[in-house]
């Protein structure tokens, strides 16, 4: 469930109305929901009680400072996939001893930085990767406590672009590799194997795809360990899936939540290992909203094209996913109204800027405002300045008062980002 609902006919985000918030901060503008995000935080966490897993935001899903404040507060580590990642996940108060650094390609620059700073793990990608840790640690007189993550050749996920465990793409130590990586670790003065880590994909709704990969993680330990390795920690990764299509209905059902908790606790029972977990799109997906306004039509013979003024700048997961994100009206339909398909389109010259296709919608008129549901996660993450569009502005609401957390990119700072080659300058 989430905390977006009509209220004397205008959707709003917990106690404040959508309207009064594109009044005030314009649009397009993302509009997050505190107790929509610590409701899924919590549903997550208390699934596994009495047992207390470490849960590492997953960041990249939506990376901003209040964001990260709130799950912070409420425990949240942070899984990050870069040095900006680790530095907003510090800026926002989450401390080292709860970051987890992932990432295929982590440079040495990254690295250094992370070691410094003391992160709690790397999640270790490739040999060459364990070197370079092993010697910027040393280097600073630091051990670095590391994991690898393990490519267990099970894809799975909602889409082949978010799909990130088979045995052929990019992601992760293979299986067969890893017995000798993790002995070759326990000689290594600058790093501490502690275990493994795994994420096989995004959108996952399949359960058994992610056992099969837990039990071969599990497998794995069970041989480490008979090799004589230390294996204190499982890190089992994010990609948990959430409901696009039916956003005003039950939205997550937390008995889902709660059959991946014991399908994970079944396949670990036993295995003596600390449990951490890195959601994002789970925390925050339907935790966000886009919001935008109709800016023109264009009829045509056979349908109506609807022309938004939020593009696939701020919001490019139907472009780049095909994805669905259902889409409602601030001012509710009263009962009765006709519904007609249309296409919705933003303003952006790509024919892939559009995010729906023949969707039925009541008439939407010149200025009405729409509203894309379950759009908090790799949303405004993703938003870019194409077409050199200022990035989007960011809201968060709590119970009846808003902040706006990242105000809309000025003129002067989107042009004053680029720099004038000295030879181009009028002396
Ligand atoms: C993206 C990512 C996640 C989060 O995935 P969700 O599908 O948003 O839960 C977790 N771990 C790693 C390593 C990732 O790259």
């Amino acid at each position: 469930m989430h905390h977006f609902a009509y209220r004397d006919g205008v959707l709003h985000a917990e106690g404040v109305s959508l309207a009064r918030i594109a009044e005030e901060v314009g649009t397009p503008t993302y509009v997050y929901s505190t107790a929509t995000a610590l409701r899924h935080y919590r549903v997550f966490r208390d699934a596994f009680l009495p047992t207390k897993p470490a849960i590492f935001y997953a960041m990249k899903a939506g990376g901003n400072l209040s964001i990260l404040r709130t799950l912070g507060n409420e425990g949240a580590g942070a899984d990050v996939v870069s040095e900006g990642e680790v530095r907003k996940a510090l800026a926002a108060g989450i401390p080292p001893e709860r970051i987890v650094f992932s990432g295929v390609g982590k440079s040495e620059e990254e690295l250094t930085f992370a070691v410094a700073q003391a992160v709690h793990q790397i999640n270790v990608e490739t040999p060459h990767e364990l070197g370079v840790i092993d010697r910027v640690a040393r280097t600073l007189g630091r051990r670095q406590d590391i994991v690898f993550r393990v490519n267990p050749a099970i894809g799975a996920g909602g889409h082949a672009k978010i799909t990130t465990g088979s045995e052929d793409n990019k992601f992760g130590v293979s299986m067969s590799e890893i017995s000798g990586l993790y002995a070759q670790a326990e000689t290594l003065k600058g790093v501490r194997a502690l275990g493994l880590a795994c994420h096989i994909g995004s959108q996952i709704h399949e359960l058994g795809e992610l056992e099969e990969a837990f039990q071969r993680l599990a497998t794995l330990v069970r041989a480490l360990r008979a090799d004589g390795r230390i294996v204190t920690r499982l890190d089992l990764g994010g990609g948990l899936g959430i409901h696009y299509e039916d956003d005003l209905a039950t939205v997550d059902k937390p008995d889902r939540v709660k059959a991946y908790a014991d399908m994970v606790l079944r396949v670990t029972r036993g295995l003596d290992v600390e449990i951490a977990f890195e959601p994002g799109r789970l925390i925050i997906g339907n935790a966000g909203v886009l919001l935008s306004r109709v800016v023109t039509h264009n009829p045509r013979p056979q349908k109506d094209i609807v022309v938004i003024d939020a593009g696939m700048n701020d919001l490019i997961r139907p472009a780049m996913y095909d994805s669905f994100h259902a889409l409602r009206p601030v001012k509710e339909p009263m009962a009765g109204t006709p519904y007609a398909a249309v296409d919705v389109v933003g303003p952006i010259c790509e024919s892939s800027d559009t995010f729906a296709s023949d969707r039925p919608m009541p008439a939407l008129a010149v200025g009405d405002l729409v509203a894309f549901m379950t759009a908090g996660a790799y949303g405004a993450s993703m938003s870019s300045n194409y077409n050199q569009r200022r990035l989007v502005a960011e809201v968060l609401v709590d119970g009846d008062r808003y902040a706006v957390i990242r105000p809309r990119q000025t003129w002067d700072e989107l042009i004053g980002q680029d720099r004038m080659a000295p030879w181009l300058t009028n002396a």
